[in-house]
């Protein structure tokens, strides 16, 4: 066999490094609204070229050189393989294997480069006088890989395109003005969504023949419910954003609790995006440290059910969703969940004239407590009560000065509890012994918790009118933490710093896990409704708002829940879409209070 000539090296490098070079270009050129600097993300991106180009140019010539001539078959074989192996390594080591760090990884990419030459050599030396070409061709093809523009993110912070100039033939601009003529014969609120984060019908169902939850039975009774098909992936900032907009998370852009915003380059204030290939980013990350935010409202790419509302004349509000600030200037009002945790924020109430006296009734108002004597059995849940009947009731104050026809309300503190309680809820599941004191101090922290929020149910049926339509829903259910094999006494209330612990997680949850939806109101059938989901809620929303239900939302409106007198006076209509010409979206806004954001998602083992 024919060594290879020693000029083929060199001669890849050269391509490789010009359509290297024109890549970056065309990816920095084509990107707008990068915070860093483009001269040092596109050096950083070539010297990573670079550095990759020569690896593999030098092992092309040493294989060809030294090792070819002699390799017997099974050792290209074995070298073959462990190239792959070294592959799937790199790709998936950080995720599986704990303590397999972005700079090990870096280190795992160099013999990972050397079997990409030996690959490429032994191309060249097959095919002999094609063999620099077609060597150049796939160098020039890696390197643009290495380069490629990233997928374009539009719009300016919370601004989501022009959001007063509706494009002529959507369902918006079509439907624009109907608020008129619903507000004069409809309740206020006429559609009232419920949000409980993690409610599951196996909790639920015990505690409601116990007689613990009176409002919840009421309302039950003449309703319909069904188990809400969750979604992978399973972190609750995503699902929310589905059940709201109806769209994937692909679709809507919030992927998790955080977002990576690339590397923190000294000397510049904003992170740098560099081009989201994986050895550019395993190269940045030897030098650079990432930065990473909890998602922001501004993120999100596609309509939400309220936008949707409002660009047809209805107007909302929303109090305390887990995606919500900086608050959106919603026709109507909107209550932010950061609220009851850094009321220091700017953009934490809409409209904004309301912000400070919000804060001082959330802030200073202990009626909650008086009216539960004896309800609570942590300080953290007596927490939890009183900051969510203070946020529903300034709602009230709020809904009284701006009527709102779609109101709703989330509440997180359940999925909370679940996580951390759940082993002294149901000490069975689990393989050993859970300790009895625990199970006497904590066993009931969760039941309370439905039983707050049932508490909670009945002062919003006492305070909307009869004729209200209400859906309570949530994103996934939970389970036992199966992985736990040993007992680890809880903190006292997760008030308390708590120690970084996954062990102290004894619920989880997956797209296995049903949530809950019941639907009650004078257009609703009662019964059960099958093979419901959570991309299903948006349509369903729309569909008893009166309005159509794009085309590009992916569930269905939930018909069969819906009595023959309101599908004749609302029929649900199917066509077009909501979403204006320029795509909506940002990067998330950073704050001061991200490390604390970040401890707080730890110790609830949301994340790493
Ligand atoms: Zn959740």
């Amino acid at each position: 066999m024919k060594p290879i000539s020693l000029s083929t090296g060199r001669y890849a490098l050269v391509l490789g490094l010009g359509a290297g070079i024109g890549a970056g270009l065309a990816a920095r050129a084509g990107q707008t609204g990068n915070s860093g600097p483009w001269w040092v993300l596109f050096a950083i991106s070539l010297a990573a070229m670079v550095l990759a180009a020569v690896a593999t140019g030098f092992v092309m010539r040493f294989a060809a050189s030294r090792f070819i001539q002699k390799a017997s078959t099974r050792d290209r074989i074995a070298a073959g393989l462990t190239g792959t192996a070294l592959v799937v390594l790199v790709l998936f080591g950080q995720k599986w294997i704990p303590g397999f760090s972005a700079r090990t990884a870096a280190v795992v990419s160099i013999p990972l480069g050397l079997a990409a030459g030996f690959v490429l050599a032994e191309l060249a030396v097959r095919v002999r006088s094609t063999g620099t070409l077609i060597a150049g061709v796939l160098f020039a093809l890696f390197a643009f890989f290495l380069l490629r523009p990233d997928a374009p993110r539009g719009g300016a912070p919370g601004a989501g395109g022009d959001e007063n100039e509706l494009p002529p033939g959507t369902l918006a601009a079509i439907e624009s003005g109907r608020a008129e003529l619903l507000l004069d014969e409809a309740p206020v609120p006429a559609v009232v969504v419920i949000g409980w984060d993690g409610a599951a019908w196996k909790v639920l169902r015990p505690l409601l023949e116990r007689g613990m939850l009176p409002h919840i039975a009421r309302l039950l009774d003449g309703a319909a419910w069904s188990e809400l098909g969750s979604m992978a992936p399973n972190w609750s900032p995503v699902i929310w954003t589905t059940i709201w907009t109806g769209k994937s998370p692909k679709e809507h852009g919030i992927r998790w609790f955080l977002e990576d915003q690339g590397h923190v380059i000294p000397g510049f204030q904003q992170p740098a995006e560099l081009p989201a290939t994986f050895p550019v980013q395993r190269f940045a990350d030897l030098f650079f440290e990432r930065r990473s935010v909890p998602v922001t409202t501004n993120m999100r790419r596609v309509k939400a059910v309220w936008n949707i509302a409002n660009d047809t004349g209805i107007p909302v509000g929303l109090t305390n969703l887990l995606v919500s600030w900086p608050v959106e200037e919603v026709l109507g009002f909107e209550i932010s969940g950061h609220m009851k945790f850094y009321p220091d924020l700017d953009g934490l109430v809409h409209p904004p004239e309301e912000q400070e006296a919000t804060i001082r009734a959330l802030l200073n108002n202990d009626w909650a407590l008086e009216d539960a004597p004896g309800l609570i059995p942590t300080p953290w849940l007596a927490n939890v009560y009183r900051s969510e009947v203070n946020l529903f009731r300034e709602s009230l104050r709020l809904l009284e000065k701006n009527p709102a026809y779609l109101y709703i309300f989330y509440t997180h503190s359940l999925d909370s509890s679940q996580h951390r309680y759940w082993k002294y809820h149901a000490p069975d599941e689990f393989s050993f012994a859970v300790a009895e004191d625990g199970v006497e101090t904590f066993g009931d922290v969760i039941e309370q918790n439905y039983v707050i929020y049932d508490r909670l149910l009945g002062e919003m049926m006492t305070a909307f009118p009869e004729n209200t339509t209400y859906m309570i829903v949530s994103d996934h259910g939970i389970t036992a933490n199966k992985t736990l094999d040993r007992d680890i006494p809880a903190m006292a209330g997760l008030e308390e710093k708590p120690e970084v612990d996954p062990e102290l997680v004894s619920g989880k949850h997956s797209k296995q896990d049903p949530g809950i939806l019941i639907l009650k109101g004078p257009g609703i059938e009662p019964g059960e409704v099958r093979d419901a989901d959570v991309y299903d809620i948006a349509p369903t929303i729309l569909a008893l708002l009166g309005l159509p239900v794009p085309d590009d939302m992916a569930g269905r409106a939930l018909e069969e829940v819906m009595t023959p007198s309101f599908l004749a006076a609302k029929p649900v209509l199917r066509s077009g879409t909501y979403e204006g010409a320029s795509p909506r979206g940002s990067r998330a806004i950073a704050t001061e209070h991200d490390d604390e954001m970040k401890e707080r998602l730890r110790a609830l083992g949301y994340i790493d």
